[in-house]
């Protein structure tokens, strides 16, 4: 098990740790800020720091096998000497990258505000996010921007708590304004609101205000079947 320290405060930058394993598909660490690739968002890349500075570069992050492990995959070529377990490290992600990713996410909740459909596809990079509503009215590219650009001015509060499965069945009105229906089985569930927009089961990393979205703007919106209706998200180019 890694601890997740992302799960609590996705605005922590680098970490303290300790290299638990290191093998062919990379290393593990005892507690981490490096997201892990899963819920459409990618994994954070960054660098493993040796306690003589030595930088080691970390290309991606995935699940491992094991439930609850966390990877940390070297970029090629990446040299791993003086890496075994035992040894302590800071773990310090690629800010920038992650604050696109963040930006992002946080845009694709307030999508799902605005079409009111069930998503069935996700992928939210540096570069650009999309979402695969479950639908087939069309969609306005131009209403849309209009809209998330509306929820970005009126600066809402963005934050996750954790709600035990009691609690979700004691309140059937927070599991009907949810968008998503969370898992069950855990215990648990973490929920992402977005005051007075958005509430819904998310285990993935966002800004703590939509007015930390910036601009972003609707890029494409593709029919990809009958029933699929699929919204690509860019950020604007800067003004110059
Ligand atoms: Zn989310």
């Amino acid at each position: 098990m890694t601890e997740e320290l992302f799960r609590e405060d996705a605005r922590l930058a680098e970490c303290p740790a300790v290299v638990t394993a290191l093998d062919d598909s990379g290393i593990q660490l005892d507690r981490t800020v490096f997201y892990p690739l899963g819920g459409g968002q990618a994994g954070d890349a960054g660098w493993l720091v040796l306690a003589d500075g030595r930088e080691i570069a970390i290309a991606d992050t995935r699940k491992g096998a094991l439930p609850g492990a966390i990877v940390h995959v070297p970029a090629p070529g990446a040299d791993l000497s003086g890496l075994a377990a035992g040894v302590a490290v800071t773990a310090r992600i690629d800010a920038a990258r992650r604050q696109r990713h963040m930006r992002f996410h946080t845009a694709t909740h307030l999508l799902c505000a605005l079409v009111p459909h069930p998503v069935d596809g996700c992928s939210i990079t540096a570069g650009y996010a999309r979402l695969d509503f479950h639908m087939a009215e069309p969609l306005d590219k131009a209403a849309l921007t209009d809209g998330i650009a509306r929820l970005v001015a009126e600066a809402h509060p963005v934050r996750h708590r954790w709600i035990s499965e009691d609690e979700l069945d004691a309140n059937p009105g927070l599991v009907r304004s949810m968008s998503v229906q969370p898992p069950r089985g855990l215990g648990r569930v973490r929920v992402l609101e977005i005051e007075g927009v958005d509430l819904q089961p998310c285990g993935g990393t966002h800004v703590a205000n939509t007015a930390d979205i910036g601009a972003v703007v609707v890029t494409k919106i593709e029919k990809k079947s009958a029933q699929t209706r699929r919204v690509v998200l860019g950020f604007a180019a800067p003004s110059p």
